[in-house]
């Protein structure tokens, strides 16, 4: 059996994952801005947290996952200056902030969950959490890492020497390629800001009382704040997308190596890579980026995008055009139609037929999770060897859905999925107008004849649709 391996990009090695607390692992994402919808490239991250989070279990860890929402402070462009991009967007839409972030918060939930990544154990807003970011600002200031100018509090990186050091940036070039922007007054050019106050003139919908005024937290001081609440001022694992490598983790790292004085604050630093969207970016429904609903209403299953995320290892970059996704789909519905063949096989199997499986797909899944290889095995599997019987497909599809989470086996094979029939559509359609109109005693007396007549209704992402049981 091998050791499970991981990338590191604090070392810029694959390392076993050593873990600080024998069984136990900590693991913090960065979160969404929740100033927009979310479109499909935002789901990467956190398909590959789902992917760390499901391996670490099936390797033993007890696993506590930590992921931010932020809700405030993230300045347009990442930087100092520009305005925060959810007052900009409350403003603009004549919602409030917290509207705003409430409804972008939903949808990033419920299409996570659409594509089976699952719920975190601690979900941290950084409007939550204030207090404890006052805290460690306050304490970088006590130690002489902070300076004041006239919008706010800035961390001094000519203080931390280690600084370039995770990203191997060369902040002098950096300064000639205008990398870094410019906040008249700064002392380096690298300098960010910890607490904001709100420009002149400028009415802000959040900001908070603070020791050096009214303002608002610099972006990058809520993954330092809440990370440390949740898992303490030393822990196992931190991901994100490779963006965040140069600016923001490096000074998460910055900030929360001198306000603890620790050192590695995290020991794995894991980022997957991006997507390439070319030209299929556009929403026809946001307008944006293209959504996960834009597949639904286009008639793909919210998995089949799960199914097209794991064909790359995270740390490539992927490439999405139309074709490419619904190449995806169609394989995702052929693996479907396979696994379906034995999902009614009885028995647990023959352990000694399955075991060269078994080891191949972990042992992908333990080199730094290795999705696209792990799923070939899968595909092995679902298409049937001479030694496997039906019952050993059937096991073993199930023990490897338990990472993938494609719902292999238990999902109904495609075709079969849902009827149709005018008569019962119309039933169908008048029940959602009920609940649309809050009669529910309607709605539940038209659900209680189908069901008597044997119809099961099903809630789908593309709304109610029936089978018959
Ligand atoms: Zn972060």
């Amino acid at each position: 059996m091998s050791k499970l391996l991981l990338h590191n990009t604090r070392t810029g090695r694959k390392e076993p994952f050593e873990p600080i607390v024998p069984g136990r692992a900590g693991v913090y994402s960065c979160g969404p801005t929740v100033y927009a919808p979310q479109h499909l490239g935002n789901l990467r991250p956190y398909l590959f947290a789902d992917l760390l989070r499901r391996t670490l279990e099936e390797e033993g860890y007890e696993v506590t996952h930590v992921i931010n929402v932020t809700d405030v402070g993230h300045l347009v462009g990442d930087g100092d200056d520009g305005e925060d991009k959810i007052e900009a967007a409350a403003a603009k839409s004549g919602r409030s902030a917290l509207e705003i972030a409430a409804m972008y918060t939903e949808q990033w939930l419920r299409d996570r969950r659409a594509i089976n990544v699952r719920d975190p154990d601690v979900l941290c807003r950084a409007t939550d959490h204030i207090p404890e970011q006052i805290e460690l600002a306050r304490r970088l200031e006590e130690k002489g890492f902070t300076y004041r100018i006239d919008d706010g509090i800035y961390f001094d990186v000519s203080r931390f020497p280690r600084y370039a050091e995770f990203a191997g940036l060369d902040l002098a070039a950096q300064v000639d390629h205008g990398r870094i922007d410019e906040v008249g007054g700064k002392r380096n050019p690298a300098d960010f800001a910890i607490w904001k106050f709100a420009a002149e003139g400028v009415s802000r919908q959040q900001e908070w009382d603070s020791p050096w005024g009214v303002g608002f937290p610099g972006w990058h001081l809520e993954c330092s704040a809440m990370s440390v609440k949740y898992l303490g001022e030393h822990f196992d694992i931190h991901t994100g997308g490779v963006d965040h490598v140069r600016v923001h983790h490096t000074n998460e790292i910055a900030q929360t190596e001198c306000a603890m004085d620790v050192h590695p604050w995290v020991n794995v630093w894991m980022h997957n890579e991006f997507i390439d969207f070319q030209g299929a970016k556009i929403s026809k429904s946001t307008g944006g980026g293209a959504v996960l609903q834009d597949l639904v209403d286009d008639g793909l299953e919210p998995l089949a995008f799960r199914y097209f995320l794991l064909q790359a290892h995270y740390r490539q970059q992927q490439t999405y055009t139309r074709e490419v996704v619904e190449a995806a789909a169609t394989g995702y519905r052929r693996l479907l139609a396979l696994a379906a063949e034995v999902r009614d096989a009885a028995g647990e199997g023959d352990a000694a037929a399955q075991s060269d499986y078994r080891e191949r797909f972990r042992d992908a899944m333990r080199d730094d999770l290795n999705a696209p290889k792990a799923l070939a095995v899968a595909w092995e599997v679902a298409r049937g060897r001479e030694e496997l019987a039906p019952g050993d497909r059937r096991a073993l599809l199930l023990e490897f859905d338990r990472f993938l989470g494609l719902d292999l086996v238990q999902a109904d094979a495609p075709g079969e999925r849902f009827e149709s029939d005018p008569r019962i559509d119309g039933l169908l359609a008048e029940r959602q107008q009920a609940r649309a109109d809050k009669d529910f005693a309607t709605a539940d007396r038209i659900r209680d004849e189908l069901a008597a007549e044997g119809v099961e209704i099903v809630d789908t992402p593309e709304g109610p649709r029936w089978r018959r049981k």
